[in-house]
């Protein structure tokens, strides 16, 4: 695997190292403790890029290919502290501009798309049910024909972004039974008639993340919303898993980076016993352990970034990244705090945050165990 960068790719990890460190990280512990998104943010991250990195140039994105896209995201991670604001951006990337890339007609791109990547809109995806989660296909939603276009009927729930969202991918049910072909998407658009946001969740971690449920009662959308062909659902929202499951991890990478790189400053300065907590055996090996989980996390996330370069990604090969990665950064949030002692458990520590905001990733896109059952499944068990 090559792992050299390019002056041009070195030239963007540090521009976005540098802007998300002095611009995105303001107010944090007031903003997490207060659930609330920064507009401010989310437009500096758009005026980085960042929201544009997977889109083509003629979409208003800047075509980035993807170990590009990995290498950027690691750089975010690292300088910025949100992991809300970070996961937001991902949800919109993966779950609504890469169906609109890949499925949507040009109309579709064109209506869409600059929008999304300059930071002027914020894309959803809505697929999760009250009564369907992991078993997504269940869904009870239903979209059926009506003058000149489609009505659609269901509750969405746990949807990313939909206090804020301009533009949400609803999944629902066109055909009654249970096939390939009975899931169709749609691009509905904030004031489409029928559709009611919720008021926001309070949520444990990823707390400056905006989430709601999205109600859909005979809301009115025009034929020319359906994205891809009906009944192509499960095409559109496996492809966008497939790329949200390899990379919405990667800015967890730079955390981690950040974490190991404070917990070895903080282990050599901090005394106990005479000496610096790093000559314990007990701390140093945590350390190392961070390590380790930095370097296998990075590996597993720029081989799967090259496998998706040249097409030959398969969706174990993504499961495998969301579960290790999501279980490094967990473990490594903890060992930060652990090392910290009673500092890290103190809000202004900023280290409780990343272990609430790590607990998500075994849960959002696929949860742990579903990953390790697509793995198995490709296993032949
Ligand atoms: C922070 C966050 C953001 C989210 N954002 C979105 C979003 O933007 N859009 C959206 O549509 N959804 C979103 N979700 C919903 C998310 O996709 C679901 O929560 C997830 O898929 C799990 O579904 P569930 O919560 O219904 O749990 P369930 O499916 O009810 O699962 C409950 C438990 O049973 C286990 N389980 C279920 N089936 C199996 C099985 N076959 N084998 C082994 N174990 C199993 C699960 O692993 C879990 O531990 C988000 C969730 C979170 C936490």
């Amino acid at each position: 695997m090559d792992l050299e960068w390019t002056d041009e790719q070195r030239a963007l990890r540090d521009e976005v190292v540098r802007v998300a460190t002095a611009e995105l990280n303001r107010d944090l512990v007031r903003r997490d403790r207060q659930s609330e998104f920064s507009p401010e943010a989310w437009k500096a991250c758009a005026a980085l890029g960042i929201q544009g990195l997977p889109v083509p140039e003629e979409w208003g994105g800047s075509g980035a290919d993807p170990p590009t896209v990995a290498l950027a995201l690691e750089a975010l991670g690292y300088g910025c502290r949100d992991n809300g604001l970070i996961f937001s951006v991902n949800a919109q990337m993966w779950s609504c501009e890469l169906p609109l890339v890949t499925f949507g007609t040009d109309e579709q791109r064109r209506r869409y798309l600059p929008g999304l990547c300059d930071g002027s809109r914020v894309g959803v995806q809505a697929m999760t049910e009250p009564d369907s989660g992991s078993d997504a296909y269940a869904m009870a939603t239903t979209a059926t024909r009506s003058a000149g276009g489609w009505a659609l009927n269901g509750v969405k729930t746990f949807i990313t972004n939909a206090p804020i969202a301009d533009l949400f991918v609803v999944f629902a049910r066109t055909a009654a039974e249970r096939t390939i072909g009975s899931i169709s998407a749609f691009l509905v658009e904030r004031d489409a008639p029928g559709l009611t946001v919720g008021p926001p969740f309070e949520k444990m971690g990823l707390r400056t993340s905006p989430m709601a449920e999205v109600v859909l009662r005979d809301c009115r959308v025009p034929e020319k919303s359906l994205l891809g062909p009906m009944g192509g659902g499960l095409a559109a929202f496996t492809t966008s898993m497939d790329w949200e499951r390899s990379f919405i991890l990667a800015s967890a990478v730079g955390t981690m980076q950040r974490q190991l790189e404070r917990c070895v400053a903080y282990a050599s300065e901090r005394r106990q016993f005479g000496q610096p907590i790093g000559k314990f055996q007990a701390v140093s090996h945590r350390i190392a352990e961070m390590r380790i989980r930095l370097e296998t996390a990075r590996l597993l996330l720029h081989q799967q970034a090259l496998r998706k370069a040249r097409g030959l990604s398969t969706p174990a090969d993504a499961a495998m990244v969301k579960a290790h990665l999501s279980d490094c950064f967990l473990r490594s949030s903890l060992d930060a705090l652990q090392i910290h002692g009673g500092y890290g458990y103190m809000v202004d520590a900023e280290l409780e945050r990343d272990v609430r905001d790590a607990i998500a990733g075994h849960i959002y896109s696929g949860t742990s165990e579903i990953q390790r059952n697509i793995i198995a499944a490709y296993l032949g068990l």
